[in-house]
């Protein structure tokens, strides 16, 4: 099967969160199930292709899977992905209109006739929209169905109506029934409209972005495509995050050498000025400073953890949230480590070194944290959420975390205050971190459940 697999961000060449991991894993687990992968992405600052044409770069990652960059200096040669300092660039809709248009080219004069076009959230819509639209009738993508997948529906690509003549389409797409959401041009809700079929990276959060409350006003379009609407829960690579081969962390471990994380917790605390102390309870944090993270309850209730435990965070995003959280960091210098940037080698330290992870998410998409988490014997305190739903289950109920029902600074404070009495008894901690060191995620079954649905996509009308 032919996949031709399109994002914005592709770990290792370009990340800001979790699409770039899934894009650099699932594509690779695609090849290794027998599939024919090329993926389409920009071609970024500081990104060497292994050999460049005219107007695009090539990277082969092994026989069935290659990796086209499309170039164009003066939009994609930037310090920032989609922007810098928190807003977006003014020009994106060009930048990403070019992107789809190039891709739909090069796809064509490479002579890469694709079963699927798999695109990735609304930076990729427009290749689905162009498909179905402006090239409706070529025979080059007469057998190529297309796919959608939502990594987060919060981020729906929406721009002013008068950008609209810029992407050339006809002006009766300009309505209700395509791409206009409430006088604005919204890709995502066009790349839903037209794909085959659309899928999002966990079933609990399939089902819920079908109502208002998780909807961002686009539950009606995704409840019209029915069947054609899945959730498929995403998992993480191995080869990146794997205590016993992670070069990142100070001391390796694996789940029958657990003692050695208390060195990375101590060589951590020593590292980051706080107070080395293994029976202190260590916290940690890795994520976008959003809304949707659950950084209002956190900081919220910080005073409170902070008074009883050590946290780390590292996570960059809104600068609201910026500001409160350095306000914390003065006042607690030896039990608060803030990181406001981003920072992959910390990041692994974080989860090698910490006792629990922080996930307070209102709301959750699929989450890898957690996931990543439970292979450093790190144990995920999350909200109970989309995919951490699928994910972690309370201890209580013999799961492998500790989890809070209602969205509330309250309700995470106790959710932490239960993980502490068990870390505390370590009878039960070990034991619990043992179990959790065997979870397993891995991206073949979820590869494998991409191709059941490719597969599906082809048979329908
Ligand atoms: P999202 O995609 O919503 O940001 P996910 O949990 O799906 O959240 O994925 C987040 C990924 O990004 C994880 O690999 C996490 O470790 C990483 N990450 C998030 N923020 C940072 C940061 N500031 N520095 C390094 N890695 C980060």
């Amino acid at each position: 099967m032919k996949i031709a697999f399109c994002s914005s961000e592709v770990f290792p060449f370009a990340k800001t969160g979790g699409l770039a991991d899934v894009s650099g894993a699932l594509p690779l687990a695609l090849a290794e199930e027998g599939c024919d992968v090329k993926i389409f992405m920009p071609l970024y600052k500081n990104i060497t292709p292994q050999r460049m044409e005219e107007d695009f770069g090539v990277s082969k990652i092994k026989k069935n899977l290659e990796v086209i960059f499309i170039k164009n200096d003066s939009y994609f040669m930037r310090d920032g992905l989609y922007g810098v300092s928190g807003g977006d660039y003014p020009d994106n809709l060009e930048r990403f209109s070019f992107y789809a248009a190039k891709t739909i080219d090069i796809i064509k004069r490479i002579g890469f006739s694709p079963d699927i076009i798999h695109c990735n959230d609304w930076q990729a819509s427009l290749i689905i929209i162009y498909l179905k639209t402006k090239l409706g009738n070529e025979p080059f993508f007469a057998r190529a169905k297309s796919i959608l997948t939502i990594h987060n529906l919060a981020y729906q690509g929406i721009f002013d109506s008068s950008k609209f003549p810029l992407l050339g389409l006809a002006d009766e797409y300009f309505s209700m029934r395509y791409l206009e959401f409430y006088g604005k041009i919204n890709l995502l809700k066009g790349g839903i409209v037209f794909s085959d079929m659309v899928n999002t990276v966990s079933p609990t959060y399939a089902e819920q972005i079908k109502t208002k409350e998780y909807g961002c006003g686009l539950e009606g379009v995704l409840k019209e495509k029915g069947e054609r609407l899945t959730g498929i829960l995403n998992a993480i690579d191995y080869k990146v995050w794997n205590p016993s081969s992670d070069k990142f962390i100070y001391k390796k471990y694996s789940r029958n050498t657990l003692e050695d994380k208390y060195i990375n917790k101590s060589r951590f605390q020593k590292e980051f000025g706080l107070k080395v102390k293994k029976s202190d309870f260590l916290l940690g944090m890795v994520s976008r400073l959003a809304e949707q993270k659950g950084i209002d309850i956190l900081s919220k209730s910080l005073n409170h953890i902070l008074k009883r435990y050590q946290v780390v965070i590292l996570g960059t995003g809104d600068v609201k949230y910026h500001k409160i959280l350095g306000a914390k960091k003065s006042r607690y210098k030896d039990r608060f480590s803030l990181h406001l940037k981003f920072d992959e080698a910390l990041a692994h330290k974080i989860y090698a070194s910490c006792d629990a992870f922080l996930m307070p998410s209102r709301f959750e998409p699929c989450g890898l944290s957690q996931m990543i988490s439970y292979k450093y014997g790190t144990v995920p305190i999350v909200h109970h959420t989309g995919g951490l739903v699928d994910t972690v289950t309370d201890y209580i109920h013999k799961g492998g975390g500790f989890v809070f029902t209602e969205y509330s600074s309250k309700a995470l404070v106790e959710a932490v205050d239960r993980a502490y009495d068990i870390f505390c008894d370590k009878k039960k901690w070990l034991p619990l971190l043992k179990k959790i060191t065997s979870y397993t995620f891995s991206w073949k079954k979820t590869a494998q459940n991409y191709i059941h649905m490719y597969k599906k996509c082809q048979s329908l009308p």
